[in-house]
């Protein structure tokens, strides 16, 4: 599905943090914090062992707690709704745009009024009947598939409310929107180095921030809640969220290849796009506006129902061909389920998407030749599916 794009570089560091002896709590770890908050554009840095530990820390130094609630996507991967059941907290799921599967900023606005004026529907199923104050306290945006969320609208929102807002930029490191870097707009912005993502540190995550005691916070967070004048002293309840590091030196060498390492993945982008753009069936990913790039996380298709998907899926699978369905709605794991009482129904553009994406394979390293074999097997996947409409009403899965 996906290959890190890794060379010598990232080797060499890595084997010379080995050679040194120093496996933790190195200089490596500033100088990669350093590196990335230049690259984004962010005042601070702080490296933590994943992107769902970054935004669980985000969330502590955001000052979210029990009985607060946080507007986010239900349509993501599951971390980003995660962190806010680390805190005790309630989502609040708003549902996404069609076209481009991120948090619809014109929903977010009339949930928040809604909830402003006293009405309920916007909170989950069983607290509906409660009467309770819903205290919102934050927005957790995802960039989903690497694809920024207007941020323009979305603060503008934010700010009106006095609402804080940590971005989900996991997925979407580089990305931009009016010329800024995703992760800058709000307080505070969470990345993931998951082998997946853009940029690689094995394991890995990142929280940036322009505000200087709540990177010292997540600091102090990340490792057992030291007191930073005094390490022999545990000030509060922290976690072991550190980085290592060798990743640390790995992730030094990818960010500083990381323009290179997009410029492959959007090269991959347009090939996909040139076989499939006129394929009835499908539909490619929805141009971004001229005020936006993409960091191409996954190249994501969309299908017209999930039959034709289910066909492709399993068309892709007999040629030796992995794809995945991104992703599950979130409201609708089991967990949520039972915690919440949501029912198929709620967001249906979500639900949607859950029903007709497929991620193909997608790496930097791709090469024409597989894009062509994966684009083959889904035009013959269509064809089938074409055939099984014309020759029976009631569809059956293949
Ligand atoms: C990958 C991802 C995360 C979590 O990152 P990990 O490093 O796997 O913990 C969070 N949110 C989104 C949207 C992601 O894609």
């Amino acid at each position: 599905m996906s290959a890190p794009d890794l060379t010598g570089r990232e080797i060499a560091a890595a084997v010379r943090v080995l050679r040194s002896g120093r496996l933790s709590l190195g200089p490596t770890i500033p100088a990669f914090e350093k590196a990335f908050a230049k690259y984004v554009g962010a005042r601070h840095a702080v490296a933590v062992s994943s992107g769902t530990a970054a935004l669980h820390l985000a969330l502590v130094a955001a000052g979210v707690a029990e009985g607060d609630f946080v507007i986010t996507s239900p349509f993501s991967f599951v971390a980003s709704a995660n962190c806010i059941l680390f805190r005790r907290a309630t989502p609040i799921f708003v549902d996404v745009d069609l076209a481009t599967a991120n948090l619809d900023v014109r929903r977010v606005e009339q949930a928040l009024d809604d909830l402003a004026t006293g009405k309920r529907g916007p909170l989950p199923p069983r607290l509906r009947r409660g009467r309770r104050e819903a205290r919102v306290k934050a927005v957790l945006p995802v960039h989903v598939f690497g694809r920024p969320i207007d941020m323009t609208s979305l603060m503008a929102v934010a700010r009106a409310r006095d609402l804080v807002v940590i971005e989900d930029a996991c997925e979407a490191v580089g990305a931009e929107w009016n010329g800024r870097r995703v992760g800058t707009f709000g307080e505070m912005g969470c990345f993931g180095f998951y082998p997946n993502k853009p940029m690689t540190t094995g394991e890995g995550g990142m929280i940036v921030t322009g505000d200087e005691a709540a990177a010292m916070l997540c600091r102090s967070l990340r490792n057992q809640g030291r007191d930073d004048a005094d390490p022999s002293r545990f000030a509060r309840l922290g976690y072991n969220y550190r980085l290592s590091e060798m990743a640390a030196a790995i992730g030094t060498v990818q960010v500083a290849r990381l323009g290179a390492i997009q410029t492959k993945r959007a090269r991959v982008v347009r090939w996909y796009e040139e076989r499939l753009a006129n394929v009835a069936g499908i539909t490619c990913p929805e141009p971004l506006p001229s005020c936006a790039r993409a960091s191409w996380f996954t190249f994501v298709v969309h299908f017209e129902d999930s039959l034709a998907r289910e066909i492709a899926i399993g068309r892709l699978r007999s040629a030796g061909i992995p794809s995945r369905v991104y992703f599950p709605t979130i409201p609708l794991q089991p967990i949520y389920v039972e915690r919440f009482g949501y029912r198929p129904g709620e967001f249906p553009n979500a639900e949607r998407l859950s029903q007709t994406c497929l991620a193909l394979p997608f790496s930097s390293r791709m090469s024409e030749g597989s894009v062509d074999r994966v684009c083959a097997a889904l035009r013959s996947a269509l064809r089938r599916r074409a055939a099984k409409v014309v020759g029976s009403p009631s569809p059956h899965v293949g």
